[in-house]
């Protein structure tokens, strides 16, 4: 058994503020990955610039990445702020500029590289990132996996590299900004990460205390989730108080600490596909195949899977998969989309060793046809 999870992480009200000597202990030119939009309008980059300017350090901002970012985008970002001599990268927002961040950090570290070291199993270290998260799903500041879309592929994968942040400052304020569907397609991917980690073939006692915390959390999160839900003419500003946020953060950081350990599994292999191709985003392409994963997997072992429904608080994967279709909306793919991704997903070997038993094609499609509408 092993258990190794390095990034500091500071979780409170202006953690930015409040730790602003560690964040500048990482490096004397800043390197800002940010997306177009959000972290301007909820003030976390305002809260990072005014740490650098006051402390007169140099940085560059790149707020260039799209969502679900592609090795495209992390080669220029990383050309740009090689040439602009940065020696830390501090990453603001959610899951895509997190990930972005450490890919970039890595490449901009060895510039010798090109891209294709991404996907190579080599022995690389990266530029120091700090990371701070935006939305409250993918734990990426505490995870050790960037994932990028590989156009070449038609998917996504995490690259083989481990980054982990230096430091992760996580404030629920960032989260007054987002909308209601933000909030409930992160809450689910930070569900998923729950659910996968503790169904997991590298599933052992120690991630058990992050993912049985986390799923335990994740319950108390249901009424407001169903709130927010139900309630789409008004906002989670309106409908979630700053302990709900504090609360929508931790359940993130705690199940992504769960996945650090062990990794994600068939859900997240399957929602790559529906991502890709369909466009979903990410947290809900991952929560809509929840409870049939679940339902396979207590074929086997049924055992582990009431153990998650009792922590939830649902009595059966029928209701925890009514409950999740009614906060997510339902996904539709035609027959051949549906032959495809299950091929895709058979030939993705090291998703399929993380799944503790055997599974076959039936098996795959049988999660696919029991989550998704086939047209
Ligand atoms: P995201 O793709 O980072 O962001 C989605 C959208 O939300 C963007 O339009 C973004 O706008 C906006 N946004 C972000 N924070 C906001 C806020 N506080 N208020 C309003 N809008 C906000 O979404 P995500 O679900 O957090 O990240 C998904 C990515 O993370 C996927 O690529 C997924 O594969 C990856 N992931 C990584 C891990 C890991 O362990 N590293 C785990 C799970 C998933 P802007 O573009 O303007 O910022
Ligand atoms: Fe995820």
């Amino acid at each position: 058994m092993q258990f190794f999870a390095p990034t500091r992480v500071y979780l409170e009200k202006d953690c930015v503020a409040n730790h602003k000597n560690e964040l500048l202990s990482y490096g004397s030119r800043a390197f800002i990955i940010t997306g177009k939009h959000s972290s301007k309008a909820n003030g976390s980059l305002d809260d990072v610039l005014s740490i650098l300017d006051e402390a007169s350090v140099p940085y560059l901002i790149y707020n260039d990445i799209e969502e679900n970012p592609s090795v495209e985008t992390v080669t220029k970002a990383a050309g740009i702020g090689k040439d602009f001599q940065a020696d830390f990268v501090i990453g603001i927002g959610g899951g895509s500029p997190l990930d972005a961040a450490k890919a970039i950090a890595l490449l901009m570290a060895n510039p010798q590289e090109g891209a294709g070291c991404l996907y190579e199993s080599k022995e690389l270290t990266a530029l120091p990132v700090v990371a701070i998260p935006t939305t409250c799903g993918t734990g990426s500041e505490v995870t050790p996996n960037a994932v990028l879309t590989r156009h070449a592929f038609k998917t996504k994968k995490s690259i083989s590299h481990n980054i982990y942040p230096k430091l992760a400052l996580v404030d629920g304020k960032y989260l007054s900004s987002a909308s209601s569907n933000l909030i409930i397609h992160t809450a689910v991917d930070a569900l998923a990460h729950c659910v996968e980690s503790r169904l997991h073939t590298k599933a052992n006692v120690y991630n058990h205390m992050f993912s049985e915390y986390g799923l335990a959390l994740w319950s108390r999160l249901v009424p407001a989730l169903t709130q927010l839900a139900g309630q789409k003419d008004k906002t989670p500003a309106d409908l979630l108080s700053e302990e709900d946020r504090e609360a929508l953060m931790l359940a993130s950081t705690v199940a992504g600490m769960a996945i650090a350990q062990t990794s994600t599994s068939l859900p997240h292999a399957i929602s790559y596909e529906i991502t890709y191709n369909q466009g979903v985003p990410h947290g809900m392409a991952c929560g809509i195949f929840l409870a049939a994963y679940m339902d396979e997997y207590a074929r086997n072992n049924a055992e582990d899977v009431n153990r998650v429904l009792s922590l939830l608080g649902f009595p059966s994967t029928d209701d925890l998969g009514a409950f999740l279709r009614k906060i997510l909306g339902t996904v539709t793919i035609t027959e051949a989309e549906c032959d495809l991704y299950a091929d895709k997903v058979m030939a993705n070997a090291s998703k399929l060793s993380t799944y503790p038993f055997a599974i076959d094609r039936d098996g795959i499609v049988r999660i696919l046809t029991h989550s998704l509408e086939i047209r």
